[in-house]
């Protein structure tokens, strides 16, 4: 198995994209800490993967609050004695116009990805540098890469965890710690399901029109990217063997972007 004995945290894995990648994970042979705001899923995420014969935990964790990241991390170091993976994955949307944007709303989105990757981050890091390595991953999206109307604040977080995987990619180097950005495109999961009739209403289409016109429009096939290819992906790069991969942003989004 590819990820034997690994301790991985991951964030927002009670359900969606997360949760795919902690099942994936656990299934490599990795132990998984399954973090969410929501306790009670990932309660159930974690309690599915020891009855498929896996070894997971859950951790109640708002990466915005910066107690309760270090207690999450600490909790699970107590635990595993180690964490070798670590998985910047939770996210929120919100669909608005710049010109109508609360500065609430900016703030919601830019504080979840990019505050939270920041915290979950630093103290990955404390435990992985006093290891002797590890490997720092973020669920960015084509959005780190592209912008789209109506998007701005998760655009903008977006790019801005591309930029933080950068930087963990020079500064991580010398105490083996690799850093990679997985950018996929639309995945049929509730963060995407919600926005459909949302950019539907905003737009003034059909909601088959969002989804071939504009989520699936500059695909090379029209098709959703699926859990099991981003699982994939998170699995390859967090089992990579050397430095040669760090500092990437890989894309996975059937063609949509190609870089
Ligand atoms: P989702 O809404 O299905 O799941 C997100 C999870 O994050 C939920 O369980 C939620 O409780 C949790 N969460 C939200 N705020 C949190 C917080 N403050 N602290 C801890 N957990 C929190 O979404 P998803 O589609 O699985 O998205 C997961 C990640 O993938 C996000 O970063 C998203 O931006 C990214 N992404 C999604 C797509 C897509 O098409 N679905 C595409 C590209 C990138």
């Amino acid at each position: 198995m590819r990820l034997d004995n690994k301790v991985a945290l991951i964030t927002g894995a009670g359900q969606g994209i997360g949760r795919a990648i902690a099942e994936h994970y656990a299934r490599e042979g990795a132990r998984v800490a399954v973090a969410d705001l929501e306790l009670g899923r990932a309660e159930q995420v974690a309690l599915a993967i020891v009855a498929a014969g896996g070894n997971a935990i859950a951790l109640g964790m708002d990466v915005t609050d910066e107690q309760a990241v270090e207690q999450g991390v600490a909790r699970l170091v107590r635990h595993w004695g180690r964490l070798d993976i670590a998985l910047a994955n939770a996210g929120i949307q919100h669909i608005d116009p710049l010109h109508r944007l609360s500065y609430a709303d900016w703030s919601r989105v830019l504080k979840v990805h990019l505050d939270g990757a920041f915290l979950v981050t630093r103290a990955a890091l404390q435990q992985m540098y006093a290891n002797g390595g590890g490997t720092m991953l973020y669920m960015g999206s084509v959005h780190s890469l592209e912008a789209s109307p109506l998007k701005a604040p998760y655009v903008a977080a977006k790019h801005g965890m591309l930029g933080l995987c950068r930087a963990v990619a020079k500064e991580g180097a010398e105490h083996g710690v690799r850093s990679n950005i997985i950018c996929p495109g639309f995945v049929r999961t509730p963060l995407v399901e919600r926005q459909i009739p949302e950019q539907a209403r905003e737009l003034g289409l059909s909601e088959e029109e969002v989804v071939r016109g504009v989520m699936l429009k500059n695909t090379v096939d029209g098709e959703f990217t699926t859990l099991e290819d981003v699982a994939e992906l998170a699995v390859h790069l967090a089992a990579f063997p050397s430095a040669a991969l760090t500092g990437q942003s890989v894309v996975v989004s059937h063609g949509w972007h190609m870089q």
